[in-house]
């Protein structure tokens, strides 16, 4: 009895200073959301972390409480967008422009109109690396062998599958591909599990400082060659790019860099995100720019120019109201 009766006070005193002190109101007013990354060796986590850091710092003046969440990669993250569970999401350009073009994995559902660019974030390689025992020197040696071209869900798949093709290998037949997440990739490739496994990611990451980190001896290998040229020519998302290997001291190479193609992380979210919410994260990370770009190692080359290159998908309203009193648009 004298419990319940402490209990009912607690609560009424709990509900007076509520009332009086307004922190329901702004608790009332708190926006959630969410940002869709990848696993937690690639760059996208850390990035989701770097946005959402300086997201929450303003917490009480935009009421927004920005949360970061470990995914699948660049496809989960724009599938989930697109159904609302998930608001912002970390995305490959190639993947944002199918998406809203209707093609690879978005073929049979059509195009995504209600996909949103925000803004471009660091390059991306599509990075392949093999055990030394395996023989594989070059991108054609992956012919009968055991290799991960990336999840279903993954924005690497794609590139793995169009990096063998321009070199004349068919997945489904010349090789086994495995499609494992990119996280459990290096551990594999250590156990001699795996011959060689394909990750596109920003540089330095997490999962290739534990790939070569082993006692099994790994190198990094060249997607190289007239068909590579040829693809990068055919689409307009693939560029040329390179890898530092002063990144991976515990790598088997003795090359400065190792010659690969590309694209660019990017920022997206849905035309169902409201205009305020989408301003608010823009405008954070561009006003807090230098102390962004010092959140990791792969965003060191940004500048605020930059970042509104490599979209394909319509910038969202909320996000070209910011670059419009930054000068940054017209
Ligand atoms: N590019 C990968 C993907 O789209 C993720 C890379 C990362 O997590 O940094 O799935």
């Amino acid at each position: 009895m004298k419990k319940t009766l402490i209990l009912a006070a607690a609560f009424l005193l709990g509900m007076g200073l509520a009332m009086g002190t307004g922190v329901p109101e702004v608790q009332a007013k708190t926006t959630f959301v969410t940002i869709g990354t990848g696993g937690i060796t690639g760059v996208y986590y850390p990035t989701g972390g770097a946005i959402a850091k300086i997201v929450n710092q303003k917490r009480k003046e935009y009421g927004i409480r920005c949360t970061v969440e470990s995914t699948g990669g660049s496809v989960f993250n724009v599938n989930a967008i697109l159904a609302g569970d998930l608001e912002f999401g970390v995305v490959q350009s190639d993947r944002q422009y199918q998406a809203y073009n209707g093609l690879e994995e978005w073929k049979d559902k059509g195009p995504q109109k209600d996909l949103r660019a925000v803004f471009s974030i660091h390059p991306e390689s599509v990075t392949l690396v093999a055990s030394v025992d395996s023989g594989v020197k070059s991108i054609a040696d992956l012919k009968g062998k055991r290799v991960n071209i990336g999840n279903p869900g993954s924005g690497q798949r794609q590139n793995s599958i169009d990096a063998l093709e321009a070199v004349g290998i068919d997945y489904e037949k010349d090789l086994t591909a495995e499609g494992i997440k990119a996280a459990e990739a290096p551990g594999l490739l250590q156990d001699g599990r795996l011959d060689a496994f394909f990750y596109t990611v920003g540089h330095p990451s997490g999962a290739f400082l534990e790939a070569t980190a082993g006692a099994t001896k790994v190198a990094f290998i060249p997607v190289t060659g007239p068909g590579i040229d040829k693809l990068i020519l055919a689409k307009p998302y693939y560029a040329k790019s390179f890898i530092p290997m002063s990144l991976y001291p515990g790598a088997e190479n003795k090359e400065e860099k190792i010659d690969t193609f590309g694209v660019k992380a990017t920022f997206v979210t849905s035309a169902a995100v409201p205009d305020d919410v989408v301003y608010a994260v823009t405008k954070e990370v561009f006003e807090n720019f230098e102390t962004f770009k010092k959140l990791h190692p792969a965003f060191g080359v940004l500048t605020k120019e930059g970042m509104l290159d490599g979209l394909s998908a319509p910038i969202h309203p909320g996000a070209e109201k910011y670059y419009k009193e930054a000068g940054l648009m017209k």
